[in-house]
């Protein structure tokens, strides 16, 4: 799972008990420092006045970090009531959000994770590599595998013959060392980089699994590591295109078959809650107005004046949103998608685990 991953998955558990807006969100590309005093106002008209204290709190470490820290490409998640503070910084702009909710808005770091999924980023010639894990909120150098390799054939008794065999053994061992520094087959996936053959060369070292996790070669020069960024990150985002479609292909079937699929509001927050979900795909940009009770986790549709199974009061709440959080937090990943398909489904749909009966709790 990225990092990336990991703190969605955090982020979803956190939520205010009583269903008070009190936590703070805030998504910011540093690119318009106006926005966040424009909101910071008109959150603090719109909010009760027994909840301004804790917000007005919130913002003054809201804007520390961001003194200490620069605005660009960062998400802020903080409550000052629930002495919470969450920082995660992003490599790629965020739409510019300040929002106040009972609970940290996931949704666009969640659609910023799946532009592409964290991998592994191998820079490497015959005798050198360096090993990256890229993910969403950050890229750290993981490794640095060398070995000394003659690439000289010195005047004096050695055959060419057999300075070649020495020197290809002793890349084949450089090769073996690489191959146990990747990640498990069928974990993360992998891009071989670099100059000449030696990427090649390495990708048939590779067992069938290893292979099938290598989604692209690219051409680059040792030193390259900034063009290289933007070019597998590229490369991933294709990658990720492809496995959307073929996800969607298998969304469809399931749907004709009336098979491992769910769609519509009300089957997947069950589905979801039964933690059956696959896969969950959401219409992007479609928000639907509902209400959840943060008490016993309830969730409907539509707006209601307390909470019909503890009577307590309710946040209002994006629907979509919610089932996003719910998902997240049995660990399923959320796909956002263009097609009008999903939209025709009821703006959400799910590909399934399993299947039971539908015996779990209706969505009023
Ligand atoms: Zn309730």
């Amino acid at each position: 799972m990225t990092s990336c991953a990991l703190d969605i998955r955090e982020l979803s558990r956190v939520f205010d008990g009583e269903s008070r807006p009190t936590y703070v969100s805030l998504y910011s590309d540093g690119t318009d420092p106006r926005f966040i005093h424009r909101r910071r106002q008109a959150i603090r008209s719109a909010l009760p006045s027994h909840l301004r204290e804790n917000f007005q709190q919130t913002m003054q470490e809201v804007t520390r970090y961001l003194n200490d820290h620069g605005s660009r490409n960062v998400a802020l998640f903080a409550s000052a009531a629930h002495d919470f503070f969450k920082a995660v910084s992003l490599t790629d702009a965020p739409p510019n959000l300040l929002v106040v909710d009972s609970s940290p808005y996931i949704r666009p770091l969640a659609a910023l994770d799946d532009q592409w999924e964290g991998f592994t980023l191998v820079l490497m010639n015959t005798h050198h590599a360096k090993i990256y894990s890229v993910a969403c909120s950050d890229i750290a150098r993981e490794k640095e595998l060398s070995r000394e390799v003659m690439n000289k054939h010195k005047k004096g008794g050695m055959s060419q013959a057999r300075f070649q065999r020495l020197r290809r053994g002793s890349i084949h061992h450089f090769y073996q060392d690489l191959r146990g520094a990747l990640p498990a087959p069928g974990s993360q996936k992998i891009i071989l980089a670099g100059p000449g053959e030696a990427k090649h060369q390495f990708l048939h070292h590779l067992s069938p699994p290893l292979q099938e996790n290598v989604v692209a070669l690219i051409d680059a020069p040792m030193d390259g590591e900034q063009e290289l960024w933007e070019d597998s990150i590229h490369a991933m985002r294709e990658h990720g295109q492809e496995v959307k479609g073929r996800l969607l292909d298998q969304l469809k079937k399931e749907i004709l078959t009336d098979g491992l699929a769910a769609y519509g509001v009300s089957e997947v927050t069950r589905a979801t809650r039964n933690g059956q979900v696959e896969v969950l795909f959401v219409e992007r940009g479609h928000r639907q107005r509902g209400w959840l009770c943060e008490r016993c986790q309830r969730l409907g549709t539509g707006t209601a004046p307390s909470c019909p199974t503890c009577g307590k009061p309710v946040t209002t709440v994006d629907v979509l949103e919610e089932i996003m959080e719910f998902a997240q937090r049995t660990g399923a990943p959320v796909t956002f998608v263009d097609d009008d398909f999903v939209g025709q489904m009821g703006h959400v749909a799910a590909l399934l685990r399993y299947r039971t009966e539908n015996t779990g709790e209706a969505v009023a």
